[in-house]
């Protein structure tokens, strides 16, 4: 189930798909992500496909976590990254292996506190998680010079807009039956949005669950 094999077969789709970054293929291969999902599903764990993780939400493809990392980190290593959707914590987990430190919202809270064991588990030290409505951002912790988004908004929040750094980049799902990944950066003369490709993301939902 986990054999390397398994892992390299996955990593040869992701570069098949056209994932180049090289630092995000090796976390990629090295990240337990059967760890992520309940035991009656992690033989799937190395498809490249979403997963059920319960409360009707899902962990994203492979592919997308790859992509979507790569996109927050090309040409742009980051120190603070803002997550929204910690969810199963697996793209958390592989973004806590690529910069300083990452802070992860999740508004769900019985996945928020799965998602804080397993990343015990794993021994990854710079993560920081809050059972949180992430609309909102986490403006105590701000600005951020990246923000990563795994749920959909209709329209991006004035919020998460407001606390991205100078030179920040937000990766963010937005739409609604029709929806588009976007890449989003703040330069001194103010923010430039790129339309990277078509999405398919669990809707970002105002509130929180106890
Ligand atoms: N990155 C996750 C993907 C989980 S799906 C993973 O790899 O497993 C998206 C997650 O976003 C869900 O857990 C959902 O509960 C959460 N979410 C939706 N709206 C939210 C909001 N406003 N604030 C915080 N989390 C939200």
């Amino acid at each position: 189930m986990t054999s390397q094999r398994t892992r390299d077969r996955l990593v040869q789709r992701l570069v098949e798909q056209g994932v180049t970054d090289l630092e995000v293929l090796d976390v990629m291969r090295s990240t337990p992500r059967h760890l992520f999902l309940d035991e009656a599903l992690a033989h799937r764990a190395y498809e490249d496909a979403a997963l059920p993780i319960g409360y009707q939400q899902t962990l994203s493809r492979p592919y997308t976590v790859a992509r979507m990392t790569e996109l927050l980190l090309r040409d742009h290593p980051c120190q603070r990254v803002l997550e929204i959707g910690t969810g199963s914590g697996f793209q958390t987990a592989v973004l806590a292996q690529l910069v300083g430190e990452v802070f992860s919202v999740e508004r769900i809270r019985p996945l928020q506190i799965q998602a804080r064991q397993r990343l015990r588990t794993l021994r990854l030290r710079n993560v920081t998680l809050r059972h949180a409505d992430g609309g909102l951002g986490w403006p105590e912790q701000g600005p951020f010079d990246g923000i990563l988004t795994t749920a959909a908004p209709e329209e991006i929040p004035e919020e998460l807009l407001a606390q991205l750094a100078v030179g920040g980049r937000m990766v963010i799902p937005v739409g609604g039956a029709e929806q588009s990944l976007k890449v989003v950066d703040r330069t001194e003369e103010g923010i430039q949005t790129q339309v990277v490709e078509s999405a398919r993301f669990v809707p970002l939902v105002s509130g929180t669950v106890r």
